[in-house]
Protein backbone atom coordinates (compact mmCIF):
# COMPACT_ATOMS: atom_id res chain seq x y z
CA UNK A 1 0.00 0.00 0.00
CA UNK A 2 3.04 2.35 0.07
CA UNK A 3 4.94 4.34 -3.08
CA UNK A 4 8.00 4.13 -3.97
CA UNK A 5 9.11 7.40 -1.78
CA UNK A 6 7.54 5.72 1.00
CA UNK A 7 8.43 2.33 1.18
CA UNK A 8 12.45 4.12 0.82
CA UNK A 9 11.62 6.08 3.92
CA UNK A 10 9.98 3.37 5.93
CA UNK A 11 12.73 1.65 5.41
CA UNK A 12 15.26 3.72 6.03
CA UNK A 13 13.11 4.71 9.60
CA UNK A 14 12.86 1.38 10.51
CA UNK A 15 9.10 1.15 10.03
CA UNK A 16 6.92 -1.25 8.34
CA UNK A 17 4.42 0.96 7.36
CA UNK A 18 4.67 5.43 6.65
CA UNK A 19 2.31 7.65 5.08
CA UNK A 20 2.09 10.91 3.72
CA UNK A 21 2.40 13.55 6.19
CA UNK A 22 4.19 11.44 8.96
CA UNK A 23 6.88 12.63 10.27
CA UNK A 24 10.13 9.91 10.65
CA UNK A 25 13.76 10.13 10.89
CA UNK A 26 15.69 8.62 8.40
CA UNK A 27 19.19 7.14 8.52
CA UNK A 28 21.00 8.60 5.51
CA UNK A 29 23.10 6.39 2.86
CA UNK A 30 25.01 8.85 1.77
CA UNK A 31 25.50 12.57 2.29
CA UNK A 32 27.11 14.91 -0.66
CA UNK A 33 28.39 18.10 -0.15
CA UNK A 34 29.85 20.57 -2.58
CA UNK A 35 32.30 23.81 -2.53
CA UNK A 36 29.67 26.30 -2.31
CA UNK A 37 27.76 24.36 0.45
CA UNK A 38 30.50 22.48 2.23
CA UNK A 39 32.77 25.13 3.87
CA UNK A 40 29.26 26.18 5.74
CA UNK A 41 28.15 22.81 6.42
CA UNK A 42 31.28 22.47 7.77
CA UNK A 43 30.84 25.19 9.90
CA UNK A 44 27.46 24.15 11.45
CA UNK A 45 28.79 20.14 12.03
CA UNK A 46 31.34 21.99 14.15
CA UNK A 47 29.64 24.63 15.75
CA UNK A 48 26.85 21.92 17.00
CA UNK A 49 29.00 19.06 17.65
CA UNK A 50 32.32 20.46 18.52
CA UNK A 51 35.68 21.52 17.18
CA UNK A 52 37.24 18.20 17.50
CA UNK A 53 33.68 16.20 16.35
CA UNK A 54 34.24 13.74 14.37
CA UNK A 55 31.80 12.57 11.15
CA UNK A 56 28.97 9.89 11.58
CA UNK A 57 30.64 7.62 9.09
CA UNK A 58 33.98 8.62 6.81
CA UNK A 59 32.99 6.09 3.97
CA UNK A 60 29.54 7.78 3.49
CA UNK A 61 29.83 11.11 2.93
CA UNK A 62 31.11 12.41 -0.87
CA UNK A 63 32.78 15.93 -1.27
CA UNK A 64 32.59 17.12 -4.80
CA UNK A 65 34.10 20.74 -5.86
CA UNK A 66 32.40 21.62 -8.62
CA UNK A 67 30.56 24.79 -8.70
CA UNK A 68 32.74 27.96 -8.73
CA UNK A 69 36.09 26.05 -9.73
CA UNK A 70 37.55 27.98 -12.89
CA UNK A 71 37.70 31.14 -11.63
CA UNK A 72 40.41 33.81 -10.66
CA UNK A 73 38.39 34.67 -7.65
CA UNK A 74 40.00 33.73 -4.54
CA UNK A 75 37.40 33.24 -2.12
CA UNK A 76 36.23 30.80 -4.62
CA UNK A 77 39.30 28.99 -4.79
CA UNK A 78 39.33 29.19 -0.74
CA UNK A 79 36.37 27.03 -0.68
CA UNK A 80 38.26 23.88 -2.33
CA UNK A 81 40.92 24.61 0.44
CA UNK A 82 38.49 24.54 3.06
CA UNK A 83 36.77 20.63 1.92
CA UNK A 84 40.19 19.83 0.98
CA UNK A 85 41.60 20.84 4.78
CA UNK A 86 38.33 19.08 6.25
CA UNK A 87 38.60 16.11 4.48
CA UNK A 88 41.98 15.51 5.60
CA UNK A 89 41.40 15.82 9.39
CA UNK A 90 38.34 13.63 9.11
CA UNK A 91 40.05 10.65 6.84
CA UNK A 92 36.97 10.98 4.41
CA UNK A 93 37.22 8.19 1.47
CA UNK A 94 35.76 10.48 -1.18
CA UNK A 95 36.75 13.69 -2.13
CA UNK A 96 37.11 14.74 -5.62
CA UNK A 97 39.66 17.68 -5.33
CA UNK A 98 40.58 19.63 -8.29
CA UNK A 99 44.50 19.08 -7.75
CA UNK A 100 46.31 16.18 -6.79
CA UNK A 101 48.81 17.82 -4.34
CA UNK A 102 46.21 16.82 -1.11
CA UNK A 103 49.28 19.62 0.86
CA UNK A 104 48.46 21.73 -2.18
CA UNK A 105 46.17 24.95 -2.61
CA UNK A 106 44.05 25.69 -5.51
CA UNK A 107 44.62 28.22 -7.58
CA UNK A 108 43.00 28.87 -11.28
CA UNK A 109 45.60 30.48 -13.37
CA UNK A 110 43.36 32.79 -15.99
CA UNK A 111 46.49 33.48 -17.88
CA UNK A 112 45.70 29.52 -19.38
CA UNK A 113 42.72 30.62 -20.90
CA UNK A 114 39.34 29.09 -20.12
CA UNK A 115 39.04 26.49 -22.44
CA UNK A 116 42.32 24.09 -21.66
CA UNK A 117 42.06 21.84 -18.55
CA UNK A 118 43.67 23.13 -15.28
CA UNK A 119 41.98 20.11 -13.13
CA UNK A 120 44.09 16.87 -12.09
CA UNK A 121 43.15 13.39 -11.91
CA UNK A 122 40.89 12.83 -9.45
CA UNK A 123 38.52 15.77 -9.92
CA UNK A 124 34.83 14.28 -11.48
CA UNK A 125 32.94 17.29 -12.47
CA UNK A 126 29.56 18.52 -11.48
CA UNK A 127 28.37 16.79 -8.41
CA UNK A 128 24.85 15.17 -9.83
CA UNK A 129 26.48 13.52 -12.87
CA UNK A 130 29.76 12.52 -10.71
CA UNK A 131 27.86 11.26 -7.90
CA UNK A 132 26.25 8.26 -10.31
CA UNK A 133 29.14 7.96 -12.71
CA UNK A 134 31.59 7.15 -9.30
CA UNK A 135 29.35 4.98 -8.30
CA UNK A 136 27.46 6.41 -5.49
CA UNK A 137 23.79 5.97 -6.69
CA UNK A 138 22.17 2.82 -5.31
CA UNK A 139 18.62 1.57 -5.66
CA UNK A 140 16.42 1.94 -2.24
CA UNK A 141 19.09 3.81 -0.57
CA UNK A 142 18.87 7.30 1.19
CA UNK A 143 20.67 10.72 -0.38
CA UNK A 144 21.18 14.37 1.02
CA UNK A 145 22.63 16.54 -0.88
CA UNK A 146 23.59 20.28 0.17
CA UNK A 147 21.97 21.05 -3.51
CA UNK A 148 18.61 21.62 -4.95
CA UNK A 149 19.55 18.79 -7.82
CA UNK A 150 20.56 16.22 -5.44
CA UNK A 151 16.90 14.57 -6.33
CA UNK A 152 18.76 13.49 -10.11
CA UNK A 153 19.64 10.33 -8.31
CA UNK A 154 16.12 9.75 -8.18
CA UNK A 155 16.33 8.13 -11.87
CA UNK A 156 17.96 4.93 -9.55
CA UNK A 157 15.26 4.50 -7.85
CA UNK A 158 16.55 6.48 -4.70
CA UNK A 159 14.98 8.60 -2.08
CA UNK A 160 17.26 11.81 -3.07
CA UNK A 161 16.58 15.22 -1.87
CA UNK A 162 17.99 18.75 -1.48
CA UNK A 163 18.90 20.06 2.26
CA UNK A 164 20.28 23.06 3.44
CA UNK A 165 23.55 23.56 5.71
CA UNK A 166 22.16 23.22 8.85
CA UNK A 167 20.51 19.94 8.81
CA UNK A 168 23.43 18.74 6.05
CA UNK A 169 25.61 19.70 9.31
CA UNK A 170 23.23 17.38 11.32
CA UNK A 171 23.53 14.61 9.04
CA UNK A 172 26.90 14.90 9.24
CA UNK A 173 27.28 14.23 13.20
CA UNK A 174 24.46 12.13 13.25
CA UNK A 175 23.90 10.31 9.82
CA UNK A 176 20.04 10.91 10.35
CA UNK A 177 17.44 13.66 9.99
CA UNK A 178 13.57 14.31 10.45
CA UNK A 179 11.79 14.19 7.16
CA UNK A 180 8.03 14.16 6.36
CA UNK A 181 6.79 11.73 4.53
CA UNK A 182 5.70 13.55 1.14
CA UNK A 183 2.62 12.95 -0.72
CA UNK A 184 3.45 11.27 -4.36
CA UNK A 185 2.39 12.64 -7.40
CA UNK A 186 2.12 9.74 -9.98
CA UNK A 187 2.73 10.21 -13.58
CA UNK A 188 2.93 7.44 -15.95
CA UNK A 189 4.77 7.66 -19.14
CA UNK A 190 3.11 5.78 -22.27
CA UNK A 191 4.37 5.40 -25.36
CA UNK A 192 7.97 6.12 -26.61
CA UNK A 193 9.70 9.60 -28.04
CA UNK A 194 9.85 10.55 -31.51
CA UNK A 195 12.67 11.57 -33.49
CA UNK A 196 13.77 15.36 -32.41
CA UNK A 197 11.93 14.56 -28.94
CA UNK A 198 14.40 14.24 -25.93
CA UNK A 199 13.64 13.77 -21.99
CA UNK A 200 14.27 17.41 -21.70
CA UNK A 201 10.99 17.74 -23.51
CA UNK A 202 9.34 15.03 -21.73
CA UNK A 203 9.62 16.91 -18.00
CA UNK A 204 9.78 20.60 -19.20
CA UNK A 205 6.30 19.59 -20.10
CA UNK A 206 5.07 18.01 -17.37
CA UNK A 207 6.29 21.22 -15.48
CA UNK A 208 4.24 22.92 -17.58
CA UNK A 209 1.26 20.79 -16.75
CA UNK A 210 1.52 21.59 -13.19
CA UNK A 211 3.49 24.82 -12.76
CA UNK A 212 6.63 25.63 -11.77
CA UNK A 213 5.15 25.02 -7.52
CA UNK A 214 2.72 22.51 -8.69
CA UNK A 215 4.76 19.63 -6.91
CA UNK A 216 5.76 21.86 -4.01
CA UNK A 217 6.97 19.14 -1.23
CA UNK A 218 6.08 16.16 -2.80
CA UNK A 219 7.55 13.25 -4.63
CA UNK A 220 7.22 12.62 -8.37
CA UNK A 221 6.69 8.96 -9.15
CA UNK A 222 7.54 8.21 -12.93
CA UNK A 223 6.36 5.14 -13.99
CA UNK A 224 5.19 3.00 -17.03
CA UNK A 225 5.75 1.66 -20.33
CA UNK A 226 7.50 5.03 -21.42
CA UNK A 227 9.78 5.64 -18.34
CA UNK A 228 10.76 1.86 -19.16
CA UNK A 229 11.98 2.82 -22.91
CA UNK A 230 13.91 5.99 -21.44
CA UNK A 231 17.47 5.31 -20.84
CA UNK A 232 19.15 6.06 -17.83
CA UNK A 233 20.79 9.24 -18.83
CA UNK A 234 17.24 10.03 -19.70
CA UNK A 235 15.49 9.30 -16.23
CA UNK A 236 18.50 11.53 -15.34
CA UNK A 237 16.80 14.34 -17.06
CA UNK A 238 13.73 14.21 -15.68
CA UNK A 239 13.97 13.04 -11.99
CA UNK A 240 16.86 16.37 -11.81
CA UNK A 241 14.11 18.46 -12.38
CA UNK A 242 11.92 17.04 -10.26
CA UNK A 243 12.80 20.37 -8.15
CA UNK A 244 12.18 22.77 -10.97
CA UNK A 245 7.73 21.99 -10.08
CA UNK A 246 8.88 22.30 -6.15
CA UNK A 247 8.92 18.37 -6.07
CA UNK A 248 10.80 16.89 -3.11
CA UNK A 249 11.89 14.49 -4.86
CA UNK A 250 11.49 12.54 -8.74
CA UNK A 251 12.01 8.42 -8.70
CA UNK A 252 11.92 6.20 -11.13
CA UNK A 253 11.24 2.17 -10.78
CA UNK A 254 14.59 -0.29 -10.86
CA UNK A 255 14.94 -2.39 -13.98
CA UNK A 256 17.45 -4.05 -16.03
CA UNK A 257 18.99 -0.67 -17.22
CA UNK A 258 19.31 1.04 -13.29
CA UNK A 259 21.16 -2.60 -12.31
CA UNK A 260 23.39 -2.60 -15.53
CA UNK A 261 24.20 0.85 -14.87
CA UNK A 262 24.84 0.68 -11.11
CA UNK A 263 26.83 -2.83 -11.14
CA UNK A 264 29.16 -1.17 -14.01
CA UNK A 265 29.74 2.19 -11.91
CA UNK A 266 30.07 0.51 -8.57
CA UNK A 267 32.47 -2.02 -9.92
CA UNK A 268 34.33 0.25 -11.54
CA UNK A 269 35.22 2.64 -8.67
CA UNK A 270 34.99 0.05 -5.90
CA UNK A 271 32.42 1.43 -4.30
CA UNK A 272 29.84 -0.57 -1.97
CA UNK A 273 27.94 -2.75 -4.76
CA UNK A 274 24.93 -4.07 -2.62
CA UNK A 275 21.39 -2.79 -1.88
CA UNK A 276 18.34 -3.62 -2.17
CA UNK A 277 15.42 -1.80 -5.02
CA UNK A 278 11.76 -0.99 -3.95
CA UNK A 279 8.75 -2.36 -6.01
CA UNK A 280 5.75 -1.28 -6.70
CA UNK A 281 2.77 -2.28 -4.73
CA UNK A 282 -0.16 -3.19 -6.44
CA UNK A 283 -2.05 -0.56 -4.01
CA UNK A 284 -0.37 2.70 -3.77
CA UNK A 285 -1.99 6.23 -2.39
CA UNK A 286 -1.24 8.53 -4.70
CA UNK A 287 -1.60 12.72 -4.37
CA UNK A 288 -3.02 13.15 -8.34
CA UNK A 289 -2.33 11.07 -11.41
CA UNK A 290 -1.47 12.27 -14.82
CA UNK A 291 -1.02 10.07 -18.05
CA UNK A 292 1.74 11.11 -20.32
CA UNK A 293 1.85 9.92 -23.89
CA UNK A 294 5.62 10.27 -24.89
CA UNK A 295 4.60 9.57 -28.60
CA UNK A 296 2.48 13.03 -28.65
CA UNK A 297 4.90 15.38 -27.31
CA UNK A 298 7.13 17.58 -29.50
CA UNK A 299 10.29 19.80 -28.41
CA UNK A 300 9.26 22.24 -25.93
CA UNK A 301 10.76 25.33 -24.25
CA UNK A 302 10.30 27.04 -20.59
CA UNK A 303 10.26 30.66 -21.24
CA UNK A 304 11.34 33.16 -19.41
CA UNK A 305 10.99 33.82 -16.26
CA UNK A 306 10.33 30.44 -14.89
CA UNK A 307 10.71 26.67 -15.67
CA UNK A 308 6.94 26.12 -16.18
CA UNK A 309 6.63 29.18 -18.28
CA UNK A 310 5.64 26.39 -21.67
CA UNK A 311 5.72 26.80 -25.12
CA UNK A 312 6.33 24.81 -28.14
CA UNK A 313 9.49 25.76 -30.01
CA UNK A 314 7.35 25.94 -33.27
CA UNK A 315 5.27 28.18 -31.79
CA UNK A 316 8.25 30.93 -31.13
CA UNK A 317 10.02 31.13 -34.24
CA UNK A 318 10.19 34.00 -34.16
CA UNK A 319 12.24 34.92 -31.17
CA UNK A 320 15.30 35.81 -31.70
CA UNK A 321 18.18 34.54 -29.11
CA UNK A 322 21.79 35.83 -28.96
CA UNK A 323 23.68 32.91 -27.37
CA UNK A 324 23.36 29.34 -27.05
CA UNK A 325 24.28 26.55 -24.28
CA UNK A 326 25.23 23.31 -23.89
CA UNK A 327 26.12 21.95 -20.18
CA UNK A 328 25.04 21.28 -16.97
CA UNK A 329 23.96 18.01 -14.87
CA UNK A 330 20.70 18.16 -16.84
CA UNK A 331 22.17 18.84 -20.08
CA UNK A 332 26.04 18.43 -20.03
CA UNK A 333 25.82 14.68 -20.32
CA UNK A 334 27.28 12.73 -23.51
CA UNK A 335 23.75 11.49 -24.98
CA UNK A 336 23.12 15.14 -24.99
CA UNK A 337 26.39 16.22 -26.67
CA UNK A 338 25.35 13.58 -29.35
CA UNK A 339 22.22 14.93 -29.80
CA UNK A 340 23.24 18.31 -30.31
CA UNK A 341 26.07 17.18 -32.81
CA UNK A 342 23.68 15.27 -34.62
CA UNK A 343 21.94 18.49 -35.35
CA UNK A 344 24.63 20.86 -36.36
CA UNK A 345 27.36 18.15 -37.86
CA UNK A 346 28.98 19.89 -41.18
CA UNK A 347 27.02 23.50 -40.10
CA UNK A 348 27.78 26.57 -38.63
CA UNK A 349 26.00 28.16 -35.36
CA UNK A 350 25.22 31.87 -36.05
CA UNK A 351 25.24 32.80 -32.49
CA UNK A 352 27.52 32.63 -29.65
CA UNK A 353 27.87 29.05 -28.33
CA UNK A 354 29.21 27.43 -25.28
CA UNK A 355 29.37 23.53 -24.56
CA UNK A 356 30.59 22.60 -20.96
CA UNK A 357 30.83 18.61 -20.23
CA UNK A 358 29.44 17.63 -17.04
CA UNK A 359 32.59 16.30 -16.27
CA UNK A 360 36.29 14.78 -17.39
CA UNK A 361 34.83 11.25 -18.32
CA UNK A 362 32.29 12.98 -20.35
CA UNK A 363 35.21 15.52 -21.89
CA UNK A 364 37.10 11.87 -22.59
CA UNK A 365 34.04 10.51 -24.14
CA UNK A 366 33.30 13.27 -26.59
CA UNK A 367 37.15 13.35 -27.75
CA UNK A 368 36.93 9.51 -28.07
CA UNK A 369 33.56 9.02 -30.02
CA UNK A 370 34.75 8.94 -33.77
CA UNK A 371 32.11 9.54 -36.95
CA UNK A 372 33.82 9.36 -39.81
CA UNK A 373 37.12 9.59 -38.82
CA UNK A 374 36.25 13.00 -36.46
CA UNK A 375 35.83 13.12 -33.14
CA UNK A 376 32.28 14.46 -31.64
CA UNK A 377 34.21 17.35 -30.01
CA UNK A 378 35.85 18.21 -33.09
CA UNK A 379 32.40 18.11 -35.28
CA UNK A 380 31.17 20.72 -32.73
CA UNK A 381 34.29 22.90 -32.27
CA UNK A 382 34.25 23.03 -36.01
CA UNK A 383 30.79 24.17 -36.25
CA UNK A 384 32.13 27.02 -33.82
CA UNK A 385 30.93 25.70 -30.51
CA UNK A 386 33.31 27.24 -27.92
CA UNK A 387 33.87 23.92 -26.25
CA UNK A 388 35.60 23.57 -22.54
CA UNK A 389 37.80 20.34 -20.94
CA UNK A 390 36.62 22.92 -17.67
CA UNK A 391 34.25 20.46 -16.59
CA UNK A 392 31.92 21.95 -13.96
CA UNK A 393 29.06 23.99 -13.50
CA UNK A 394 30.10 27.16 -15.10
CA UNK A 395 27.32 29.52 -16.20
CA UNK A 396 24.43 27.41 -15.22
CA UNK A 397 24.22 29.73 -11.80
CA UNK A 398 26.14 32.40 -13.53
CA UNK A 399 28.87 32.12 -11.14
CA UNK A 400 32.03 34.98 -10.31
CA UNK A 401 32.09 37.48 -13.61
CA UNK A 402 35.26 35.50 -15.15
CA UNK A 403 32.93 32.32 -15.73
CA UNK A 404 32.81 30.82 -18.80
CA UNK A 405 29.87 31.16 -20.98
CA UNK A 406 28.23 33.44 -17.77
CA UNK A 407 25.73 36.59 -19.24
CA UNK A 408 27.41 39.42 -18.15
CA UNK A 409 25.26 41.70 -20.45
CA UNK A 410 21.52 41.36 -21.02
CA UNK A 411 21.15 38.68 -23.13
CA UNK A 412 18.80 36.25 -24.67
CA UNK A 413 19.99 32.57 -24.26
CA UNK A 414 18.46 29.18 -25.12
CA UNK A 415 20.01 26.64 -22.72
CA UNK A 416 20.36 22.99 -21.98
CA UNK A 417 20.08 23.81 -18.30
CA UNK A 418 17.54 23.25 -16.16
CA UNK A 419 16.73 27.31 -14.44
CA UNK A 420 15.92 30.23 -15.96
CA UNK A 421 14.57 32.63 -12.84
CA UNK A 422 16.00 35.90 -13.57
CA UNK A 423 19.58 36.37 -12.84
CA UNK A 424 20.16 33.07 -12.83
CA UNK A 425 23.09 32.71 -15.57
CA UNK A 426 24.54 36.02 -15.36
CA UNK A 427 23.33 39.52 -15.99
CA UNK A 428 19.84 40.30 -13.82
CA UNK A 429 18.02 41.09 -17.24
CA UNK A 430 19.28 38.35 -19.43
CA UNK A 431 16.55 36.14 -20.46
CA UNK A 432 17.46 32.06 -19.92
CA UNK A 433 14.38 29.70 -22.30
CA UNK A 434 15.38 26.31 -21.33
CA UNK A 435 15.13 23.44 -24.34
CA UNK A 436 16.53 19.72 -25.31
CA UNK A 437 20.21 19.69 -26.29
CA UNK A 438 18.73 19.44 -29.77
CA UNK A 439 16.59 22.44 -29.81
CA UNK A 440 19.25 24.21 -28.11
CA UNK A 441 21.62 22.95 -31.12
CA UNK A 442 18.89 23.75 -33.83
CA UNK A 443 18.34 27.27 -32.58
CA UNK A 444 22.30 27.83 -32.43
CA UNK A 445 21.95 27.75 -35.98
CA UNK A 446 19.15 29.83 -36.92
CA UNK A 447 19.80 32.71 -34.09
CA UNK A 448 16.06 32.00 -33.47
CA UNK A 449 14.01 29.40 -31.63
CA UNK A 450 13.99 26.34 -33.72
CA UNK A 451 12.33 23.09 -33.79
CA UNK A 452 14.80 20.58 -34.69
CA UNK A 453 12.64 18.59 -36.93
CA UNK A 454 12.90 21.40 -39.11
CA UNK A 455 16.24 21.26 -39.98
S1 LIG B 1 25.19 22.19 -13.20
FE1 LIG B 1 23.78 23.81 -12.55
S2 LIG B 1 22.00 22.81 -11.69
FE2 LIG B 1 23.65 21.29 -11.83
S3 LIG B 1 24.60 21.31 -9.82
FE3 LIG B 1 25.74 22.75 -11.11
S4 LIG B 1 24.77 24.74 -10.78
FE4 LIG B 1 23.38 23.19 -9.99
Amino acid sequence: MMTLTEKILARAAGKAQVKAGDNVWVKADTLMTHDVCGPGTIGVFKREFGEHARVWDKERIVIIPDHYIFTADSRSNRNVDILRDFVREQGLKYFYDVIDDPEGKWVFNPAQGLLKKQYGSQYAGVCHTALAQRGHTRPGEVLFGTDSHTCMAGAFNQFATGIGNTDAGFVMGTGKLLIKVPETMHFRLEGSLQPGVMAKDVILHIIGEIGFDGATYRAMQFDGEGARSLSVDDRMTVANMAIEAGGKNGIFEFDEKTEAYVRHRTETNGTRSEYEPVERDASENFFSEHVIDLDKLEPTVACHPDPGNRRLARELSDLGLDRAYIGSCTGGKTSDFIAFAEVIRGKSVVIDTFGVPATPEIVDELKSTMWDGTSVWQIMTDAGVQMTENAGCSACLGGPVDTFGRMNKPLKCISATNRNFPGRMGHKESQVFLASPATVAASALTGKVTDPRDL
